[in-house]
């Protein structure tokens, strides 16, 4: 993967796991399909899905008895609806630890909710009298995200709601920037200059992981680099993986508009200030605020804003912070 020119610093297209009901494809057990418009027709344009149906890489078969989870919500039991006898608990484990092990280049996962075997979280248990309680992972999702800690993972349905759509898609294109900083085998530099370019987008999810971060790396000599940077990822994603709030993207733009405030006459300065308020009280998206920063740090430049990835998160054809 390459980098895009000027203020598009995204990487090009991506590649993604996603459960395979979710293309459209007729692998549930009726026949179907959940096929979701997001997934196909807008995160297709920049995700290179590779698709997975368990159950039918199980040898189940289409159509096929539903199945369900049952028992001890820290070992449940993946059995047949109509045939509690039919237990494909051990298959849809080996299968989940099989793929868990052979997924590194792919940089996020959509899982289909609900399911026993690709629900995220909050999966029907159901106890011996037939009652069921939303308590657990499907048993193929468990796999992979116990293998896989810092692979971006999140559940369609989760995707309807826009600060989870936008959080979900900023971690993927974080994760690929990471893995192609990793591929190129980074020297310390690199890691100071990629840590640059995120921080004001981690400023927006985290205060407390903004200034950890940064005083992980003030002394690269403390430990070894290579265990500096698996810790710096695994606060980076951490920090991430908390959606970013209104009031946290209030304060980096008004970090962002204090690098202008030299070149803007009165006029523009307070113009900006008052679109960042208006955004801060819920009466503009994200968007019109980002914008206009963007329109005079085109007229303003300057090199350390120009690099920052919360200007630029992810495609802007996506629209995904026109609703936040
Ligand atoms: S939820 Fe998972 S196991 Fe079920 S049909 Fe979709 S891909 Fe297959």
């Amino acid at each position: 993967m390459s980098e895009a020119k000027g203020r598009n610093l995204l990487p090009e297209k991506i590649r993604v796991g996603v459960s395979a009901c979710l293309l459209g494809n007729e692998v549930r057990f009726d026949g179907g399909h959940k096929r979701s418009r997001f997934i196909t027709d807008e995160l297709a344009e920049y995700f290179d899905f590779v698709s997975y149906c368990p159950e039918v890489a199980i040898g189940m078969g289409i159509p096929r008895q539903p199945i369900r989870l049952v028992g001890d919500p820290d070992s449940p039991q993946a059995v047949g609806v109509r045939d509690p006898e039919l237990n494909v608990t051990g298959p849809l484990r080996d299968y989940g630890r099989d793929v868990a092990g052979k997924i590194a280049d792919l940089r996020g996962f959509i899982f289909k909710k609900d399911s026993p075997s690709c629900g995220m979280e909050r999966v029907k248990l159901y106890n011996d009298k037939g009652m069921a309680e939303r308590v657990v992972a499907g048993l193929f999702a468990k796999e992979l995200m116990a293998a896989n800690p810092l692979l971006p993972v999140e559940e369609e349905g989760r995707l309807n709601d826009a600060d989870l759509r936008d959080n979900f898609v900023t971690r993927v294109y974080v994760y690929a920037r990471w893995k192609e900083l990793q591929d190129g085998q980074p020297d310390k530099a690199a890691l100071i200059r990629f840590h640059s370019r995120h921080k004001y987008l981690v400023l927006a999810h985290s205060t407390v992981m903004y200034q950890r971060l940064g005083q992980m790396l003030s002394d690269l000599n403390q430990q070894p680099f290579e265990e500096i940077c698996t810790t710096y990822i695994s606060g980076l994603m951490q920090a991430l993986s908390r959606p970013a709030t209104r009031k946290r993207h209030t304060n980096v733009l008004q970090h962002l508009l204090g690098y202008l405030k030299d070149n803007l006459d009165s006029a523009h300065r307070t113009d900006l200030a008052e679109t960042i308020d208006a955004y801060r009280r819920g009466e503009y998206p994200l968007v019109v605020p980002l914008r206009l920063l963007q329109h005079h740090f085109s007229i303003h430049p300057h090199p350390y804003i120009d690099e920052q990835v919360y200007l630029n998160p992810h495609p802007q054809a996506l629209r995904l912070r026109n609703t936040l």
